[in-house]
């Protein structure tokens, strides 16, 4: 047996799981025997995934539609999770939105939407699983940042604030949470073939460039990133906590 099968049994939130990057998520950490519970505002996708992970993974796939930044929503999700899982010692933030505009567009609309889902409600749903994730040993917390958390795009400045966000507040709730032996992590991804990215991904030239802008000459699949994710929420990366690992095919390593 591998040391990630032999990583935590406990069950695991995956926000966002019902699509992209968070769906991909949820069904890694599945195939290493974890149970998980979907969260998405598209709860006809969360439970279209959970169904398919759940058949192909053969543990609990459980699934919820919600809105991640409703804090009385999320007290409810959780103890239906904690129910249907029984147990969470996980959590991964997938939960995302980007909108471009730049500053001279930019509405206070725009920006605390963005910042409510990316980054706010990552901080409360931790919040709200704290007692749960204090309870089992080897808990976790994933936060999906992204490229725009280490550089700077013209066009979508609530985004790239909202992501430099979540590496700050890895690193602040790593220091808070590693006495009790709770671990924060974040991972980065760059150009990810999702829905979110489809109009990107779907014309031609738009991909090229961002497979130009890639020393491995690709784009990423939401595959790529599970792996990280799955990585850092088990026993291998036991010792690890506070840090961001970027996933983006060296997009961020030249000028
Ligand atoms: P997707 O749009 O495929 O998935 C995001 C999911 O989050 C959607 O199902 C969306 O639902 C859901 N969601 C949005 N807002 C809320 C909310 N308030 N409550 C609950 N669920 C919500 O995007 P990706 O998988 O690509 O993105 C996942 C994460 O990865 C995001 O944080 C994104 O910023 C990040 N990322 C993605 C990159 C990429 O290239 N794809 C690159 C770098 C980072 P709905 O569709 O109904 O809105």
């Amino acid at each position: 047996m591998s040391a990630l099968e032999m990583s935590p049994t406990t069950g695991v939130v995956v926000t966002g799981g019902g699509s992209g990057i968070g769906r991909a998520c949820a069904r890694a950490l599945a195939e290493v025997g974890r149970p998980v519970s979907l969260w998405d505002l598209n709860g006809e996708g969360a439970a279209e995934a959970a169904a398919s992970i759940a058949a192909d993974c053969g543990v609990i796939a459980h699934s919820l539609g919600l809105d991640v930044t409703d804090g009385a929503a999320v007290a409810d999700a959780v103890a239906a999770a904690r129910e249907a899982l029984g147990g969470i010692g996980g959590l991964v933030h997938a939960a995302g939105i980007v909108t471009a505009m730049d500053i001279d567009h930019l509405t206070e609309e725009i920006w605390d939407s963005v910042l409510k889902v990316n980054l706010r409600a990552e901080v409360f749903v931790a919040k709200a699983l704290l007692g749960d994730l204090r309870s089992h040993e080897g808990s976790a917390i994933v936060g999906i940042g992204s490229i725009m958390s280490v550089v700077g795009n013209p066009l979508i400045p609530s985004y790239t604030a909202s992501k430099h966000g979540v590496v700050g507040v890895t690193k602040s709730l790593a220091n808070h949470l590693g006495p009790d032996g709770i671990r924060v992590n974040a991972v980065c991804p760059g150009y990810i073939d999702t829905p979110m990215t489809a109009l990107m991904m779907d014309d031609p030239p738009s991909k090229a460039v961002c497979v130009e802008k890639a020393p491995l000459r690709r784009v990423g699949t939401p595959e790529d990133i599970a792996k990280a994710v799955r990585f850092l929420m088990s026993d291998e990366a036991g010792f690890v906590t506070g840090t961001t690992l970027i996933v983006d095919g060296g997009v961020t390593s030249h000028d």
